[in-house]
């Protein structure tokens, strides 16, 4: 599995990361094609928690991305967020992970970023492909 994100939409999610204290998040919609998850749009959401340590995604603001999505006949393919430490999932994300089953974007405050997935219950690091615009 290989998620294929276009250079802009990554240096978008990494400077958002750069400058703000608290974790950024917000969705991936695009296609999967076999094994690639291909990167279309990016959307960023408010962090209802408003922390530097965790976040979390209202279900309204949810349901206008799903509505958003449908109309553009796009899937959610993944979840971004930003750690302010490691770009690792957290103990809190392991669980998120569980609802959210598909690709998690990490990025943090200093250009890092990798990608995981939940697989037979062990999280699996994503190959994250950039592409030119
Ligand atoms: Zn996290």
């Amino acid at each position: 599995m290989k998620l294929i994100i276009k250079g802009k939409h990554l240096f978008m999610i990494l400077e958002d990361a750069k400058k703000s204290r608290i974790e950024i998040c917000g969705f991936l919609l695009g296609r999967q094609e076999g094994h690639d998850i291909i990167v279309e749009e990016v959307i960023f959401t408010k962090n209802k928690l408003n922390s530097s340590t965790a976040f979390e995604i209202d279900p309204l603001e949810i349901v206008k991305v799903l509505d958003y999505a449908d109309g553009k006949e796009l899937e959610v393919v993944g979840i971004f967020h930003s750690h302010l430490g490691k770009p690792i999932p957290s103990e809190r994300d392991i669980r998120g992970m569980k609802l959210w089953r598909n690709v998690w974007l990490i990025v943090d405050n200093r250009g890092n970023y990798g990608a995981f997935i939940l697989k037979n219950g062990r999280v699996e690091e994503v190959e994250v492909e950039v592409i030119q615009s």
